[in-house]
């Protein structure tokens, strides 16, 4: 049997390879740990190799591993698609959002955030026009981007986006990381700064993330194994 650790050490080896061959920063790829449908425990073990940030898809099941893990400084991210009358719950218990893709949704959570605290944002972007997922256009995220980044208790970091299956994932990221240095250029230079979030890559495709530039990868299995 493959344990945790195992994996993990597995995992980091991959991401050690694809930082070294693309001259990027190992500490420039933030690795979250995508626990859905696995039980607390393997979050629990996860933090204990020193994991600081998971991503969940479903809220009832992030509120169990949330709870239960409630006295550790973890960072959770919201990476599953939203309904609206959940943002409420998402702005109480998560620390990023991926997976905003439309004006309705940011307002809310801005408007539901808690007094003092800060969401961050990314906008996902669906470059395959993939009918099957979530996200706009490269064409939609001109407007978007502007409307999100004057809302309050919001802080619009980046993009978010997952390929099809058929899309070649070396050409999908480079795409998305080029809209992420056009886009750059639209947003006020205040805001500038802050737009510096790059997630994209999963377990069968994270070396091109991180070649095209991923500062963020979402790995579920090759961490924790199969789901159930
Ligand atoms: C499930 C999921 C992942 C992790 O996928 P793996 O292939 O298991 O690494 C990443 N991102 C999103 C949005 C997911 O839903």
């Amino acid at each position: 049997m493959t344990t945790l650790t195992q994996r993990l050490a597995l995992l980091q080896e991959r991401i050690e390879t694809a930082c070294a061959s693309n001259a990027r920063a190992l500490s420039d790829v933030q690795l979250i740990g995508v626990s859905k449908f696995q039980p607390g425990q393997s979050v629990v073990e996860a933090h204990e190799l020193g994991l600081t940030d998971f991503g969940e898809n479903y809220l009832q099941e992030a509120a169990e591993k949330i709870e239960l893990l409630a006295s550790k400084p973890l960072i959770w991210h919201f990476i599953g698609s939203i309904q609206s009358n959940k943002t409420k719950v998402i702005a109480e218990s998560f620390h990023w959002v991926h997976t905003v893709d439309r004006l309705k949704i940011a307002q809310r959570l801005s408007s539901q955030c808690p007094p003092d605290k800060v969401l961050n944002i990314l906008l996902q972007v669906n470059i395959d026009s993939d009918s099957n997922k979530g996200g706009v256009t490269a064409e939609e995220s001109v407007d978007l981007v502007k409307q999100i980044s004057n809302l309050p208790n919001l802080k619009l970091r980046g993009l978010m986006a997952i390929l099809s299956q058929d899309t070649d994932p070396r050409v999908g990221y480079e795409t998305v990381a080029q809209l992420h240095r056009d886009l750059k250029a639209l947003i006020h230079p205040e805001f500038a700064p802050g737009w510096d979030t790059l997630s994209m890559g999963m377990t069968g495709d994270l070396e091109q993330a991180i070649a095209a530039g991923a500062t963020m990868i979402r790995v579920g299995t090759a961490l924790f194994g199969p789901r159930e």
